[in-house]
Formats: C-alpha cells, sequence, structure tokens
C-alpha cells in the first residue's frame, strides 16, 4: 500500500489538459505531454490498497489491470516495475492512458466516501515515461510455431490479437481495408485525444517483433476498388492460414431516416472525422488544408451536431478546429443527473453529466455548452439548390409507464435550427457483412457475428471474431480485452493448450 494516510492527506487532483484557447487552434493532443512525478506519487498514494480491488475486477477495468499494485509502485517511485505490471494485462495502455473512459475509477472503493483515485493519470504516465525512458522495446518471440494466423481488421481488437499471437510464436498477418494501420484509432478518434504517432509507435513495435501489416486490403472486397485497394478473397485467406479472426468492428453507422437527408451538407461523422484526419496525415500533420477537396470542411459554417458519445464529441472538437461559425449539439435524451442516481449505485459505471473536451471548448469559443437535450429531427430543410439550411427539430419530453421510457412529442415546440453542416452522430448498428457472409458466418439478434464471450469461436471451425463485431460498438479498452482472450482461445485451437492469459 502507498501511503496508509494518503487518501486522508491528498485530494483527487486530475492532471490538466493543455489551455483551452491554445489547443483549440491546433491538432496537438489536448495532454501536456508532460507528468509531474511529485503530483503522482500523491495522487497513487490516494489508494487503499483494498482488500477488494473493485477497480480491477468486473465492473472495474475489462482487462483486469493491477492498479492497487502500480499505485503503490508509483508512490515508491519504482517505475520501470510498475510499467512490467502494466504491460502483464494491458498490450496498449498508452491508448487507454489517453482515451479510456475509466470505469476503474467508477468504481474505485474509495470513490464510495470520496473522489476516485486518478487511476487513469497513472497508467498513462507509467506508459509514457516507459517511452520516454526507453523501457519499451520490441520482444519478438524466441521460437516459432509453424502456424498461420490471418486477422482481418487492425483496430485495438486485431492489434492485441496480433501482439499475443505473435508472442505465443505463431505467424500472424493483419489485413486492412483503410491506407493506415490502427482502425478507429487511427481513423476516428481524432489526433487531439490520441496522436496518430503514438499509434503508429506502438505499430512499428509490432512490425519489429515480427507481425505483418497488410493495409489497403479489403478482405472480402468485391467489384470497383478504390485506387490502390486490393481486393481479398477470403476463402482463399482461410485455406492459406492455421486460424482466421474477424475483428471487423461496428462500422455500419444508424442513419436518420427523416425528409431531406439526402441533401449536400448531411453526413455521417465517420465521414467527416476520416476525411479530416487523413488529410491532416497527407499534411505534416499539425496543418489540415480546409481547401483540400477531400475534407469535408466546418470552416464558416453553422454546424449541428445530431447525436452525443464520444463520436458526437469529437465532431465538435473537430468543427471547432476548422473554425466553423456556430456549433449545436442534439440530444434526443434529457441530462444525466450531476449524481449518481439511486438506481446507478456504486460500483456500476455512474450515469452522470460529464463535461468532455469538445463541450469545455466550445463554451470557451460561444460562451455556452453546445449540448441541447430532449431535441427529436423532423426534417432538413433545403436551401433551393439541394444543399442543406436547416434542420426542423421539435422538443421531447421521457416518461416512464409500466417501467418503459415513453417519448412524448411537446405541442407548441417546433422550430428550425439553421445549418449549412449536419453531421449524424447516432451509434453503430454492427459490423458490414460482406466479409462473414462468404463464408457464412451466423448472426446474433443484433446482426453482430455470432461467437460467445470469453470463447470467441463462430460457426465456422478456425474462424473467431472479436471486438466491436462481436459485442456491438464499445470501447478502446474491450477492444484490447477481447482480442487478448481471443488470442489465447486461438493458440489453444492450434496447440491444444495455451499460456497466454
Ligand atoms: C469517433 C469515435 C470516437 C471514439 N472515442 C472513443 C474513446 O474516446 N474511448 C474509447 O474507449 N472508445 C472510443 N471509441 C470506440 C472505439 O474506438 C472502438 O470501440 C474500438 O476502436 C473498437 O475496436 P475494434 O478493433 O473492434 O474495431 P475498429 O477499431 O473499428 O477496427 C476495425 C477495423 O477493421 C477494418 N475492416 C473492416 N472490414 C474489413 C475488411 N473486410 N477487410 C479489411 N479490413 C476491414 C476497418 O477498416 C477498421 O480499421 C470511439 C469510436 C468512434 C467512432
Ligand atoms: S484501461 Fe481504462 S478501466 Fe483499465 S485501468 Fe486504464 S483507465 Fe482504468
Amino acid at each position: 500500500m502507498g501511503k496508509p494516510t494518503g487518501f486522508k492527506e491528498f485530494k483527487r487532483e486530475t492532471e490538466k489538459y493543455r489551455e483551452v484557447s491554445v489547443r483549440v487552434k491546433d491538432y496537438g493532443e489536448i495532454f501536456t505531454g508532460t507528468h509531474d512525478i511529485e503530483h503522482l506519487k500523491t495522487q497513487g498514494a490516494r489508494c487503499m490498497d483494498c482488500g477488494v480491488p473493485f477497480c480491477q475486477s468486473e465492473n472495474g477495468c475489462p482487462v483486469n489491470n493491477l492498479i492497487p499494485e502500480w499505485n503503490h509502485l508509483v508512490y515508491s517511485e519504482q517505475w520501470q516495475t510498475a510499467l512490467n505490471r502494466l504491460h502483464k494485462t494491458n498490450n496498449f495502455p498508452e491508448f487507454t492512458g489517453r482515451v479510456c473512459p475509466a470505469p476503474c475509477e467508477g468504481s474505485c472503493v474509495l470513490g464510495i466516501t470520496n473522489p476516485a483515485v486518478t487511476i487513469k493519470n497513472i497508467e498513462n504516465a507509467i506508459v509514457d515515461k516507459g517511452f520516454a525512458e526507453n523501457w519499451i522495446k520490441a520482444m519478438p518471440p524466441e521460437n516459432r510455431t509453424g502456424k498461420k494466423v490471418a486477422i482481418v481488421g487492425s483496430g485495438p481488437a486485431g492489434l492485441a490479437a496480433a501482439a499475443q499471437l505473435n508472442k505465443a510464436g505463431h505467424t500472424v498477418t493483419v489485413y486492412e481495408r483503410a491506407d493506415r494501420i490502427g482502425g478507429l484509432l487511427m481513423y476516428g478518434i481524432p489526433n487531439m485525444k490520441l496522436g496518430k504517432d503514438v499509434v503508429q509507435r506502438r505499430v512499428d513495435l509490432l512490425k519489429e517483433e515480427g507481425v505483418v501489416f497488410v493495409s489497403n486490403a479489403d478482405v472480402g472486397g468485391s467489384g470497383v476498388m478504390p485506387e490502390g485497394v486490393q481486393a481479398i478473397d477470403v476463402k482463399a485467406l482461410q485455406n492459406e492460414n492455421d486460424a482466421m479472426l474477424f475483428a471487423t468492428g461496428a462500422t455500419k453507422p444508424r442513419d436518420l431516416d427523416v425528409p431531406g437527408r439526402g441533401l449536400k451538407g448531411v453526413h455521417f461523422a465517420m465521414e467527416f472525422l476520416t476525411a479530416s484526419t487523413r488529410a491532416l496525415l497527407d499534411s505534416d500533420g499539425l496543418e489540415l488544408d480546409l481547401d483540400n477537396s477531400q475534407v469535408i470542411s466546418a470552416k464558416d459554417k453553422k454546424v449541428v451536431v445530431i447525436g452525443g458519445g464520444d463520436t458526437g464529441t469529437d465532431c465538435i472538437g473537430t468543427s471547432l478546429r476548422h473554425g466553423c461559425k456556430s456549433i449545436v449539439n442534439f440530444e434526443l435524451l434529457p441530462q444525466s443527473p450531476a449524481e449518481r442516481a439511486e438506481d446507478n449505485p456504486w460500483p456500476l459505471w455512474p450515469l452522470i453529466h460529464r463535461v468532455d473536451y469538445g463541450h469545455e471548448e466550445s463554451a470557451e469559443r460561444f460562451g455556452r455548452d453546445p449540448r441541447e437535450y430532449r431535441i427529436l429531427t423532423r426534417e432538413f430543410i433545403d436551401d433551393g439548390n439541394g444543399h442543406v439550411a436547416g434542420v426542423r427539430i421539435v422538443e421531447v419530453k421521457w416518461a416512464k409507464v409500466d417501467d418503459q421510457w415513453n417519448m412524448e412529442e411537446v405541442e407548441g415546440t417546433e422550430k428550425v435550427w439553421e445549418a449549412d453542416l449536419v453531421l449524424l452522430s447516432m451509434g453503430f448498428l454492427g459490423p458490414e457483412h460482406y466479409v462473414s457472409d462468404a463464408v457464412y458466418v451466423d448472426y446474433d439478434a443484433r446482426s453482430n457475428y455470432r461467437a460467445e464471450h470469453g470463447k470467441y469461436t463462430t460457426n465456422i471451425d478456425g474462424l473467431f471474431a472479436a471486438g466491436d463485431c462481436r459485442r456491438g460498438q464499445s470501447l478502446v479498452v474491450w477492444g484490447i480485452n477481447e482480442g487478448r482472450e481471443a488470442a489465447r482461445e486461438i493458440d489453444r485451437y492450434l496447440m491444444g493448450e495455451s499460456l497466454l492469459p
């Protein structure tokens, strides 16, 4: 245990992001890039080393990070040992340390009576120090098994599975249809939350360890391919390999089927975010040319983001950096309470109102939080030339009827909100099916690939599924959890037993 009286002596203090007025002018990470070691020691000292650390168990960290152990090690300045402990359970703490919503903190025992330990900050500091001190090096396996595994999709699930299977000595090839490796870590989560150099650094380490990456490779793709993209026959891939993992993500966006949906200026959030990141990376990674025809520019536009969550926030943060004229974010649901509700007790994930980086930046720029709650979109208005000019909305109210939430429109509240760019960010409906249909994979009721959690086997012998394509849209940390566990099951399938965790 760090310091027995630490939680009484020190207050929770999270590491500050860069100043809003400065960071909103660039696409660099919102983090300062430095960690105050003395500050982190006091934060680590707040850990009570509970008899049952809920933070690292079921309701807490999905990869079961050994949190009290590394809190103690940080307090006692044993950073390299802390890093070794961290890597035992998490292949990519530099991703989770930056973007994880930290369910661990929601179930921290200290959190019952006091603010939780700043677990995520500590995780990030350990791995950043590991890289800065050059402690993190490629560790290729000593022996190869001669078994071949193909992984389709290079998001956190595919990468974690590749790292683990390679460690077990198998020959792993990761196929990715995008031009860069990383899934939503690369194209999705914007630079501000996760620098692409951070993603590429880990991909390079995996390459050095022997993982083969094939980008611009659309497995199961057919018809006319985009320039530079090759279609890979999925059955041939299956025959050439001893096992195959689908880690293709939940890439089908939820649409909004209202009049005017086909107007110019109405886009899925991912079209907007991906184009912006790609253009940024194709330049020097810091300056974005908004005149680039590939970019959906928000410059001088009245932007409406429909739907919240991480994707909505990222649309807000990106639009502000483009230089939008105004921004509003419509949410169908009411605002969450400031404190946990009675039916949302500890150690469950706290369903409370949160202010993320984009909301903070919008408040600084326009003097208010951009979110408007209980808003239903009825129609997109045409400007007369086929381009969106506004969004017709109506307020709704929610009431519980027979234990079910019921939504009702509020009479007389209909109005038109001016808009010349609308971004749809209403979640995802599961994986695309063209690759899975080609090999007759079964689906569950939500159209995800059917494979039991913990086993990851599909109905096809030797074909496994992990990550968002199996569980539906989720989190990076769950992708890592599933990739690691699927690797263990694949190893067992190939070798009869597995020493992978
Ligand atoms: C905008 C946005 C912001 C987010 N922010 C956060 C956040 O802050 N924190 C957090 O924890 N989570 C966040 N998430 C969720 C998180 O990114 C995902 O849960 C996670 O990336 C899922 O990992 P995955 O490996 O299952 O799939 P993905 O990351 O989606 O990767 C799947 C990959 O498979 C590729 N692929 C699909 N089909 C084929 C094919 N046929 N052939 C070849 N390649 C194929 C895709 O191109 C993609 O690169 C965010 C999601 C979005 C969209
Ligand atoms: S991965 Fe997420 S849940 Fe796990 S310790 Fe890190 S921040 Fe907490």
